[in-house]
């Protein structure tokens, strides 16, 4: 068998891998990427936030995306029932990006890979990894392409970005359960031929239906409309019928939805994804790095995954240059700690959505604009700003302002009775 030589094996061509591949090819070395699939390929997560076009101008993409004239995205606004909350990235308190896209992500990890490549690093499609051994830091890697053809590639380093691939942790017995509760997504793409009655596209909307139960409206330039309903498998297990009767009905069920998409075409029939969250205890070994969803995946709901991954990717990419140059590196400190603080951050936000905490804090009349700023600032992936007090003490801050506007509420309404 032949062995080919690089400095660097990528594995997925995602944006988790395509950001680490660019940053590290344009330090002058050696690197090659393997996908698993052909692109352009299905995958969700199709809202970004302004935080990830830092990472994409540095892997040098920004120019090419936007070519490719995807939707631009200012905001995100939340319903519940006759209550909205409009976030504009504007109004951010870190300083940086204030929008972003929403994106094919077919199109999307295309045009990325297809960058990379023209850049001059190989994306071997249809090959995928079955086998790593390692010695020290160095690797032998096997990969098996379409035809189950196989071939070796030996490696100073790898950066797994193989997303819900999970190739290392799955290899090497590293995988954990994630702390968050298993949930469930029913979603299609619908020709949005009354998208008018809606404050959009430049935005992205998340509609409460029930506690727990919320459905993504991601608009794209295309006229075609993301639509999906996240909740516990049990709320979709109420619903009779095949996936479309399923979706069709919960699109009527949801005043906010109802008119605009009754009868609408899809683009393809409705997928499930389920059980999403995961994680691994260590994001980085002698030879390796986890990058993107590898590391953790957490919810949709604050579409933090793409920012996540092309962050990590980043962050992960500046390293193994360094290590590549014998330069010490703490992995644990510049690494894995950075990594954990972004998603320990959305962590909160997302168990703070599902308790309702976040309802308290978004649906209150004349909201606070400095608290506004802050939180606003989390939603655009600002999520390692340590001068926000709402990242700072991503923990306690939220429960503490919800208690605070329970409180007033009852107050006002207890003087008002008196
Ligand atoms: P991926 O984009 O998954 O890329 C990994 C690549 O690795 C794939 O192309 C795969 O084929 C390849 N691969 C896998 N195994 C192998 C192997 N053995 N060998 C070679 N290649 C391999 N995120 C957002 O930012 N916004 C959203 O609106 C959003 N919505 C979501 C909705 C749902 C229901 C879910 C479940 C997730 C959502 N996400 C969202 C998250 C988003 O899907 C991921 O976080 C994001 O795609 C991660 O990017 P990545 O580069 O890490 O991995």
């Amino acid at each position: 068998m032949t062995i080919e030589q690089v400095d660097v094996l990528v594995i997925g061509a995602g944006p988790a891998g395509t950001v680490a591949a660019s940053i590290i090819h344009q330090a002058g070395y050696k690197v090659k990427v393997v996908e698993k699939q052909q692109f352009p390929r299905f995958v969700i997560g199709e809202s970004l936030l302004p935080r990830s076009m830092d990472a994409l101008q540095e892997a040098g993409f920004i120019e090419a995306i936007k070519e490719k004239g995807f939707q631009q995205k200012y905001g995100a606004k939340f319903v519940k029932g006759d209550a909205t909350c409009d976030f504009t990235f504007e109004e951010q308190f870190t300083p940086g990006w204030t929008w972003t896209w929403q994106v094919t992500r077919a199109d999307f990890d295309k045009t990325l890979a297809d960058t990379v490549e023209k850049m001059g690093v190989p994306v071997a499609y249809e090959t995928t990894v079955t086998d790593i051994r390692f010695n020290g830091s160095d690797s032998v890697t096997t990969v098996t392409d379409k035809n189950g053809q196989q071939s070796q590639i030996a490696a100073r380093f790898i950066v797994d970005g193989s997303g819900y691939g999970r190739v290392i942790p799955r290899l090497f017995n590293l995988e954990k359960n994630s702390s968050l509760q298993p949930r469930k997504a029913l979603f299609a793409h619908t020709v949005d031929e009354r998208r008018s009655m809606a404050d959009e596209p430049n935005r992205i909307t998340a509609v409460v239906h029930q506690k727990g139960v919320w459905i993504w409206i991601i608009p794209f330039s295309t006229g075609v409309t993301s639509v999906g309903f996240v909740g516990d498998p049990e709320f979709f297990a109420a619903y009779p019928g095949s996936d479309e009767e399923k979706y069709r009905a919960l699109l009527e069920a949801e005043p906010y939805t109802r008119e605009r998409f009754r009868d609408v075409p899809l683009v393809f029939e409705p997928r499930i994804l389920e059980s999403w969250s995961a994680t691994t205890d260590k994001f980085y070994g002698d030879g390796f790095v986890l990058t993107g969803n590898v590391t953790e995946f957490l919810d949709p709901i604050f579409s933090s995954g793409v920012t996540l991954a092309c962050v990590s990717a980043q962050t992960a990419a500046k390293l193994v240059i360094r290590k590549l140059k014998n330069e010490a590196v703490d992995w644990e400190k510049e690494y894995m700690e950075p990594t954990m603080q972004g998603v320990n951050t959305f962590r909160s936000y997302v168990m703070a959505w599902y308790e309702g905490t976040l309802d308290t804090i978004f649906f209150k009349k004349d909201a606070d604009p400095v608290i506004k700023g802050q939180i606003c600032s989390v939603l655009a992936g600002y999520v390692w700003d340590l001068d926000n007090p709402f990242v700072k003490n991503h923990d306690t801050a939220l429960k503490r302002l919800a208690r605070t506007i329970e409180l007033t509420e009852k107050l006002k309404s207890s003087s008002e009775i008196e």
